[in-house]
């Protein structure tokens, strides 16, 4: 399980519709299996079939968090025209084996918010926690 507030999840899902026809791409910040804030990330070549994390921005992102005791504890982006599960591309460029990979659909609306583990190239689904009470201001926008 991973918790996250709905407020994060909203900023997640902004960035993903404007950074639209390209896959938006970001870090998930906290400790453990919480989810304390989200960060925008560029992609190096922007398309709207896959992303490659500038790498200045992990960096960047990575010295934040540690400065707050925080650590980067996954990535989130967007599938602008599939599902929200990961392709092979996403398996195979996999990171981190402790990364929470929150995946979002834009293909239809509501949009569609999923989360996952990529073990040894294995896909586990892993299930959402909405924490912080966060108000769903766009809660027709999204469902998980
Ligand atoms: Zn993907």
């Amino acid at each position: 399980m991973v918790h996250i507030s709905s407020n994060d999840i909203s900023e997640i899902i902004r960035h993903c519709v404007e950074e639209t026809p390209n896959e938006a791409c970001g870090l998930l910040i906290g400790r453990g299996d919480v989810i304390n804030s989200v960060r925008r990330a560029r992609s190096q070549i922007p398309s709207p079939f896959e992303f490659t994390m500038e790498s200045k921005d992990i960096l960047t992102i990575d010295q934040e968090a540690d400065t707050e005791g925080l650590e980067i504890v996954g990535l989130y982006h967007s599938h602008t025209m599939t599902e929200a599960y990961p392709s092979p591309t996403d398996v195979a460029a996999c990171p981190d084996d402790r990364w929470f990979h929150i995946l979002i659909s834009l293909k239809e609306r509501p949009y569609k918010v999923s989360a996952f583990r990529i073990v040894d190239r294995s896909i586990e689904e892993v299930t959402i926690s909405l924490s912080g009470g966060g108000d769903r201001s766009q809660g027709d926008l999204w469902t998980l």
